[in-house]
């Protein structure tokens, strides 16, 4: 998902719209707004893109000079129209809105819990789960409010708050999902990824810290830090897939990032070709990379259609095999009788990777060299990444042989997982005044270390 948050600004709603649409690719299921106008809350989110959603009528609705969106992506929770984001609850008589990105681990039994002391629950999203916690918990103010809500939740959280006289932005313990802090003007925006900062013509201040709560009012931003420090655990398949290459996230420069590994990944698996050829659009960067360091020329051999919605194609299987054709295309006449190497980021299911492979040999390709940008993934992510449970992710139960054969490639080759974490590393650029140490990465899908431990019944439960 995608969150976007501004406070004290004329045109509040209209910027969030503008956020909102730079972040469209982290969720494509729905969008919401809530804007504050005098203490009165203005809410509007449907099903469909950023573009959909909203029109100028909408817009001119979300009066008022601080508002937060959200971009849905479901991870937890069917979607439908009563799942989007942002929720809204009235606690001891002050509106509140709240939008988030993660997966909050043991909603279930939180809410298992609320149920049982007479909570009502409106959604199936895990998220509500914190507004209950936050209107049941104790506190003087709405710091101490979210530090005792959020002392009995797992997992991973981005979230933002609005209130009539305050925006909070949240970011768990681990800090798996990214959130960074910009400014236009004298307002304060907050935003999932720093690519919603350029267009909206702010400048990135710096990311919200692990485990820390940042409070922004008239009186400016007031920092807070709501857990220890503990080892982070930044999700590395931001770097790899999920952020758009012009953001900056966890303190790195994706594309450059991206790059980097194409790089590394043609110093470890070379391979003699004619012609380099990425995935659009998420094998772009690295595809750069890996033709620059093997001198192997890269050319556009697959063009994709943008026009066609992710939404549309996403939730079936079915529709999903008929969408690769729809998706990408093979230029005619670049790729026959060439040794074409095809770079892409990840490999889920295998079954994109498949087609397009059989895609570029009915191209008149000579070889087809498969080379993956990152490790295999090998465990389902539980932290807000889409991705399908173990059984249907062919790295889990299938070797490399075994992989390659079922692609028809005539090799395959992936990153490791230490070459993967060394290159994102490498990438960490210091912003002037930024002092962050390079921290740990989650790379759980990768290689199965969950940074938050299961029980034994959640391990069973989860096929792990
Ligand atoms: P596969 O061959 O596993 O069917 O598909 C691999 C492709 O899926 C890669 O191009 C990769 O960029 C893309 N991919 C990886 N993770 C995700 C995800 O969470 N959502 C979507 N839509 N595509 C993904
Ligand atoms: Fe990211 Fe993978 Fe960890 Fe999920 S399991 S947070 S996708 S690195
Ligand atoms: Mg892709």
């Amino acid at each position: 998902c995608a969150v976007f948050g501004i406070y004290n600004h004329p045109e509040a709603a209209n910027l969030t719209y503008l956020g909102l649409y730079a972040l469209q690719h982290r969720g494509q299921e729905g969008a919401g707004i809530a804007s504050m106008d005098e203490g009165r809350m203005i809410i509007r989110k449907g099903e469909g893109l950023v573009s959909e959603v909203f029109d100028e009528t909408v817009l001119r609705d979300l009066r008022g000079s601080s508002a937060i969106g959200h971009n849905r992506y479901s991870t937890a929770g069917s979607d439908s129209q009563k799942n989007l984001q942002p929720l809204t609850a009235t606690i001891s008589d002050i509106p509140m809105a709240l939008v988030h990105n993660g997966n909050l681990t043991n909603a279930p039994d939180l809410r298992r819990i609320l149920e049982d002391e007479g909570a009502l629950f409106t959604t199936d999203v895990d998220t509500e789960v914190l507004v209950h916690m936050i209107a049941r918990s104790r506190g003087v103010d709405m710091v101490s409010r979210m530090e005792s809500a959020l002392a009995n939740v797992k997992g991973s959280y981005s979230l933002l708050t609005l209130l009539p006289n305050a925006l909070i932005g949240i970011r768990d313990p681990h800090g798996f999902r990214p959130l960074s802090i910009g400014k236009v003007g004298n307002s304060y925006v907050l935003a999932s990824e720093s690519c919603a900062f350029d267009l909206i013509g702010a400048t990135y201040v710096r990311d919200v810290e692990p485990g820390e709560m940042v409070v922004i009012t008239d009186a400016g931003i007031e920092h807070f830090r709501l857990f220890p420090k503990i080892t982070e655990a930044a999700c590395i398949f931001e770097l790899i897939y999920f952020a758009r290459p012009d953001s900056r996230v966890f303190g790195i420069p994706v594309y450059q990032a991206r790059k980097r590994l194409g790089r590394r990944l043609a110093a470890d698996s070379p391979v003699e070709a004619d012609i380099v050829v990425p995935v659009p659009d998420s094998g772009l960067a690295p595809a750069l990379g890996y033709a620059e360091e093997s001198g192997i020329p890269l050319d556009m051999g697959l063009v994709r259609n943008h026009y066609v919605g992710r939404t549309f194609i996403e939730p079936q299987q079915s529709i999903r095999h008929f969408g690769v054709k729809i998706k990408l295309n093979a230029v005619p006449g670049l790729l026959a009788g060439k040794r074409v190497v095809v770079i892409d980021d990840s490999i889920v299911r295998g079954t994109t990777s498949r087609k397009i492979v059989s895609m570029i040999r009915e191209a008149g390709a000579r070889e087809v060299h498969m080379r993956i940008t990152s490790a295999p993934i090998n465990f389902p992510c539980f932290y807000g990444i889409d991705t399908p449970n173990r059984g249907e992710l062919i790295a889990s139960s299938h070797t490399l042989e075994e992989i390659r054969r079922y692609l028809k490639a005539d090799s395959l080759a992936y990153l490791s997982i230490g070459a993967m974490e060394e290159e994102v590393r490498c990438s960490q650029t210091f912003l002037e005044g930024e002092s962050r140490t390079p921290g740990h990465y989650c790379k759980a899908c990768f290689d199965g270390n969950y940074p938050i431990p299961f029980t034994q019944e959640e391990r069973v439960q989860h096929g792990l």
